[in-house]
């Protein structure tokens, strides 16, 4: 049977090189709870089958496109069903995510113009695990 853990976190945020340019996103109080096995990381991105780097993607109403206009649909699609796997074999019951990415993003997410702009929704993962009644806290949030 898989290892239980008490959170999912996006992979980013302890400090996993999985973001589109490269970088992680690391903050150092989700990196503590992985260092105490608390977590369990995920990147449905990488999962995807998504490169390191990669050019931005943002969601456009149903698609998800790169910024050269590229349809990562399907890539992203299967990213978070992957992950959501993980996540649900994992048995956690609160997941803490990247704001505002296209797969982690919860609450807000860009607006698909690739121009900075905020509008109200989450990503595909976060989405995944609301309608399996996670609680979502964004780094940002959860402390
Ligand atoms: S998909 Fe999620 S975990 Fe992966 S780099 Fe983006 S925000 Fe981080």
């Amino acid at each position: 049977m898989p290892k239980s853990y008490t959170y999912v976190v996006s992979a980013c945020l302890v400090g996993f090189a999985t973001r589109y340019d490269g970088r992680s996103n690391f903050v150092a109080a989700v990196a503590r709870l992985y260092n105490l096995g608390l977590c369990l990381p995920v990147c449905p991105e990488c999962l995807g089958g998504l490169a390191v780097p990669r050019l931005p993607c943002e969601i456009c109403v149903d698609k998800i496109l790169r910024r050269d206009g590229c349809d990562v649909t399907a890539a992203f699609g299967l990213g978070a069903k992957l992950a959501l796997k993980l996540a649900l074999e994992s048995r956690a019951r609160i997941a803490i995510l990247k704001s505002r990415s296209p797969s982690c993003g919860f609450g807000a997410i860009y607006d698909g113009t690739f121009s900075k702009k905020l509008v109200p929704g989450s990503g595909l993962f976060a989405r995944k695990l609301l309608e399996h009644g996670l609680s979502i806290f964004t780094e940002e949030n959860f402390s």
